[in-house]
């Protein structure tokens, strides 16, 4: 028997008479995990979740090595927002801001705003990376342009979140000619889309992925692939975290050892690790080697 898992999931899925395929990712645990590591005002979160739950979405259907994230930044009152998953299904994110966030704010309104999708490892130099065009007030329809764009296709997407669940439904045309499912339903991707019109907030973040796709496509063919379990996880370490102060260079190092007893703690801003180094430990790594000293959790 297999577990159903209702949460921290993607679904991939096909509806083959209309010639569409879709990806649906409920995050549970693994947002809260995001979401509770700092004070985010409402709709900080809610732009947090639905962007997290997208760069789950846009690993769908695609291989790739690394990591995909989707990086916003701005000179409002929003400075960062970062999320990212891996392509073992980790999951981690944050935001930044510097002033009070509006009750209501549109992505075409923030001053000076880019957003960059970026894909690949990162060490290894092998990355690609996309701009996002701002000029729609939310994600979903930034993100709808951005596939128009790069890939001359259609694509729809549906995003909410709120304290407890982060979820998104992703749905792209097939191409019409040469794929062997491409029955030229020329009305299939209209037909969808009506169909999908008519889900709303609540139910995109109360139903479970299968419940939600019966509900929506039940007079189509759906084909449901196995799931894929997503988790929160962080990827730092305290390589990085040496590296990092490295970069610092030693005047930094021995300068906040001054003011801090001798000791450098760094606290991870994704899991709240914390990495501690005394004077032994920064000599070691600022001499160029690794220390292997405690890690605190
Ligand atoms: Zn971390």
């Amino acid at each position: 028997m297999e577990t159903v898992l209702a949460e921290d999931v993607l679904h991939r899925f096909l509806l083959e008479d209309a010639g569409v395929r879709g990806v649906i990712v409920r995050l549970g645990p693994a947002w809260r995990e995001v979401a509770g590591r700092a004070e985010y005002p409402a709709p900080l979160l809610d732009l947090l979740g639905q962007t997290l739950a997208a760069s789950a979405l846009l690993t769908g259907n695609i291989k790739f090595e690394g990591a995909l994230s989707v990086e916003l930044k701005s000179q409002g009152a929003l400075r960062l927002l970062f999320t990212e998953c891996t392509d073992a299904g980790r999951l981690r994110g944050l935001a930044r801001w510097n002033a009070e966030i509006p009750d209501t704010f549109a992505l075409s309104d923030l001053p000076q705003a880019i957003m960059a999708i970026t894909i690949g490892q990162a060490e290894r130099g092998q990355r690609y990376q996309g701009l996002v065009d701002l000029s729609h007030p939310d994600l979903a329809g930034a993100l709808e342009n951005y596939f128009q764009q790069s890939e001359q296709l259609p694509a729809r997407f549906v995003l909410a979140a709120n304290g407890q669940h982060a979820v998104g439904l992703m749905l792209q045309k097939l191409p019409g000619e040469g794929g062997h499912d491409a029955k030229q339903d020329e009305d299939g991707w209209p037909r969808v889309e009506h169909l999908t019109a008519t889900l709303g907030r609540d139910e995109l973040l109360s139903a479970p992925p299968e419940e939600l796709l019966y509900r929506l496509y039940h007079e189509e063919t759906v084909r449901l692939f196995k799931p894929r379990p997503l988790a929160f996880g962080c990827s730092c370490s305290r390589e990085r975290v040496e590296a990092m102060l490295r970069s610092l260079g030693r005047e930094e190092i021995e300068a906040t050892l001054e003011s801090q007893q001798g000791k450098i703690e760094v606290t991870c801003e994704f899991c709240a690790r914390t990495y501690n180094f005394d004077r032994v430990d920064a000599e070691h790594l600022l001499s160029g080697g690794t220390a292997a000293s405690s890690t605190v959790q």
